[in-house]
């Protein structure tokens, strides 16, 4: 068989013949001439047979690795007039419009991007993560679901800051699927008005409930004619139960802050780490947290009352409580808060008197569960990892690709498909 009839099949390239085969340091360079005759416009898949000029384009891509060798394929494009697009250069059939790497690369990426940290993906493919990034926007364009806003009912919109320097995203998360459904750069009320223009007047009369932090920006939108003023706002309890942590984590900072003027040291440094022992849930402690935790208990302190009422909260909306006893519970919350003596507390109690209207439909209409904060920790975590992009659009991609109505394909999946039909 001959070298070049080899790397035909070796490399699983769509309607493409090799020509050339050339060995240099650390990369095989295959060249390739495409099959069809016809010229593809890239953008919208209008075909000629007509070329616009008799100039080419030599163009490469990166291919998946064979062994320890790089690939890289070559090929001289053509150009044509697309009644739409004007002159462009012809689409290849194993690439994506504008890309790189070749399709199978694009797809290795993005599936690697969503369980792999960003070093290891750069160390194994050997491409920075800036190429990740724009291969994850890549996948994203082309493969999400084009019907992700058919049936929304219950929503959840929330913002998260994918970059230090307060650079923002709105998402929108389906609550009944679990799944985040749309996402822009920005924060503000015009941020998610662009995604009520996008859902269109008839879908956003079907929402029913529409769950949010208690920020003003995002309610002034829903409230707008023709987005969704029909629907029920509910504050969204993740936020909630963020903000009565963050009081604690005051009281305990300012603890801190006693204890270290205090001539003995041995007070700070049994304080040390009780952070944790305080943050986290009783029932993922270690045995010298809960010990830390004793401690404190024993202490009677404020600190302590600070714990409880933190702890009373979260219980609030673990779903034990039928709704009216919930809201019993919450007002009873409230007056206890503000009683308290601690000022992050009381601070905390005004904001949930302001708030009662959102709390209550949250309470009743149930829109929290475990399954909603799951996904609001998954996409933390992604965008926590996506912390090094260069774009709002590449962290936005990842966010989509992992928490999205997405079916990743593996090159090999799809090869597999094909041979079969
Ligand atoms: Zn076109």
């Amino acid at each position: 068989m001959r070298v070049t009839t080899v790397f035909k099949r070796l490399l699983r390239l769509n309607d493409v013949n090799v020509t050339e085969v050339l060995f240099g340091l650390n990369v095989i360079i295959v060249s390739v001439v495409l099959v069809r005759r016809r010229l593809w416009c890239p953008h919208c898949g209008f075909k000629t047979s007509a070329r616009y000029d008799t100039r080419t384009f030599p163009s490469r891509w990166r291919h998946l690795d064979m062994g320890t060798w790089q690939i890289e394929i070559r090929c001289s494009l053509r150009r044509l007039r697309c009644p739409e697009h004007g002159v462009v250069v012809e689409a290849v059939p194993f690439a994506r419009p504008g890309a790189h790497l070749t399709r199978d690369l694009d797809d290795l990426l993005a599936w690697l991007a969503t369980r792999m940290d960003k070093t290891s993906i750069a160390r194994l493919c050997r491409v920075s993560w800036r190429t990740v990034g724009r291969a994850c926007a890549r996948v994203v364009a082309a493969e999400l679901d084009p019907n992700r806003l058919d049936g929304l009912f219950r929503i959840g919109v929330d913002e998260i800051s994918w970059r230090k320097q307060h650079k923002y995203l709105t998402l929108v998360v389906d609550h009944d699927r679990a799944r985040v459904v749309w996402g822009a750069e920005g924060k503000d009320a015009g941020t998610l008005d662009k995604f009520f223009v996008e859902l269109g007047t008839e879908r956003a009369g079907r929402i029913e409930a529409v769950s949010m932090d208690l920020g003003p920006a995002f309610l002034k939108s829903v409230r707008k004619e023709g987005h969704a003023p029909q629907a029920i706002v509910c504050a969204d309890v993740f936020h909630l139960v963020k903000l009565v942590g963050e009081a604690l984590d005051v009281v305990r900072r300012d603890l801190w802050q006693q204890l270290r003027q205090l001539p003995d040291p041995k007070w700070a440094r049994d304080f040390k780490g009780a952070r944790w022992a305080l943050l986290k849930n009783p029932q993922d402690l270690n045995s010298k947290q809960a010990a830390q935790l004793n401690a404190l208990k024993r202490s009677r302190g404020g600190i302590w009352r600070a714990y409880e009422m933190k702890e009373q909260f979260r219980a609030i909306f673990d779903g034990d409580l039928d709704p009216a006893d919930a809201i019993l519970a919450l007002d009873a919350w409230t007056a206890r808060a503000s009683r308290s003596r601690l000022a992050p507390f009381v601070k905390a109690a005004r904001t949930m008197r302001d708030r009662r209207g959102l709390i209550i439909n949250a309470l009743e209409h149930r829109i929290s569960n475990g399954r909603v904060e799951g996904l609001n920790n998954k996409v933390r975590l992604i965008i926590r990892r996506g912390y090094g992009f260069h774009s709002a659009t590449a962290a936005l991609a990842l966010v989509m690709l992992a928490c999205g109505p997405i079916t990743l394909t593996l090159p090999h999946q799809r090869h597999t498909t094909q041979a079969a039909a």
